[in-house]
């Protein structure tokens, strides 16, 4: 059952980015795989809809990390020990929210450390040990820590619990269906993710539970804040200059949010290979566009986008990569703690700003 709940959602999912793209350089991809499978995606959906007829099975409606399912019946104890418990998170934004809300009562230790790129990192013992040792460990979920899902599945409870299955995106990849994990770019999937944080915490920590749900709220609040102001200064962008090239395909929530078209030569993972196909369909997109410029990001090599300048220089058309230190994109993880960028509401706003100051 919940397998079959699964694949609906996946499905459910990618048949809403294959209609919701537009102008979005996952258009390429959609057509790409809607030719090779025409009929994948009308008869699984039918038939799992059959399947699930006349039940209300809520389980139809989300996307979980697929840990999380199990554990969301498991609850987390409440901590005795004397001193501050352990949070063990595994990326930089796991840490930027366990902070946001409780500071004060824990003790963060993080397994990925900033500007490493979390589609790729590989645990070493030491990480393991700080698994195991933890009073509580928190991850993203959506397969993000591409090389540690097994052992976090077993001792951890993902940031990404029950996420609605329509918002979640999916698209396909090598032939395979690859859920898109990088959901901080959705307010409403954000909210959930510091809201599943503030239960886990409070659960560990009942007596701070107060405190934890109200730094929750006002946080929420910031961020309704932060991306209405985002979309505001997105917005000042004119149409024929709004579009994002990223090395790999991160921006796409966020495009869904500030209606910007994005492209990337490299999917969703940086675990893929980079078609020489895919680099020359988005040269020949930058060049039809006249797209001013492209992006490189914090966590992926800056050469990639190098190479669609020069391959564009080659058709006659300049395009600049913005690149070098501050002035990239994050995508996948926060700046290094005491650098610009080290939280979400910093590294959000950098982002935007730079976006803008660099198509306007
Ligand atoms: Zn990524």
């Amino acid at each position: 059952m919940k397998k079959i709940s699964l694949l609906v959602s996946l499905l459910m999912a990618f048949v809403l980015l294959v209609s919701s793209c537009g102008t979005n350089s996952n258009e390429t991809t959609s057509e790409d795989s809607e030719a090779k499978n025409p009929e994948i995606e009308e008869v699984e959906i039918e038939d799992v809809k059959d399947k699930n007829a006349g039940t209300e099975d809520a389980e139809t409606e989300n996307v979980d990390a697929e840990d999380a399912e199990t554990e969301s019946d498991n609850t987390i104890e409440a901590y005795t020990g004397s001193d501050k418990p352990v949070i063990t998170g595994t990326t930089t934004f796991v840490a930027d929210i366990v902070k946001v809300l409780a500071e004060d009562f824990v003790n963060i230790d993080m397994i990925i450390p900033a500007g490493d790129d979390p589609h790729l990192y590989e645990p070493k013992p030491q990480d393991l040990q700080k698994i195991t040792d933890a009073d509580l460990v928190i991850y993203h979920g959506l397969h993000f820590e591409g090389k540690m899902v097994d052992v976090l599945e077993n001792y951890g409870y993902a940031l990404a619990k029950d996420f609605p299955a329509d918002r979640v995106g999916a698209m396909d990849q090598d032939g395979d269906l690859i859920i898109d994990p990088h959901f901080w770019f959705d307010l409403e999937l954000y909210q959930l993710a510091v809201n599943n944080t503030a239960e886990y915490l409070s659960q560990l920590l009942p007596e701070a539970a107060d405190t934890i749900a109200k730094n929750a709220e006002e946080y929420n609040e910031q961020l309704v804040v932060m991306f209405e102001e985002s979309k505001e200064k997105l917005d000042s962008i004119p149409e024929d200059s709004r579009y994002l090239i990223t090395p790999h395909d991160a921006f796409n929530y966020f495009s869904r949010s500030f209606d910007i078209p994005v492209m990337a030569p490299q999917g969703i993972s940086t675990d893929s290979e980079v078609a020489n196909k895919d680099i020359q369909n988005t040269v020949d997109f930058i060049v039809e566009k006249e797209i001013k410029a492209v992006f490189a990001e914090t966590t992926t090599d800056p050469a990639r986008m190098e190479k669609l300048k020069e391959a564009a220089a080659a058709q006659g058309f300049d395009v600049k990569v913005v690149s070098g230190e501050g002035q990239e994109l994050f995508s996948d993880s926060l700046a290094p703690e005491g650098q610009p960028g080290d939280n979400f509401i910093d590294m959000f706003t950098h982002n935007v700003d730079l976006i803008v100051k660099n198509l306007k």
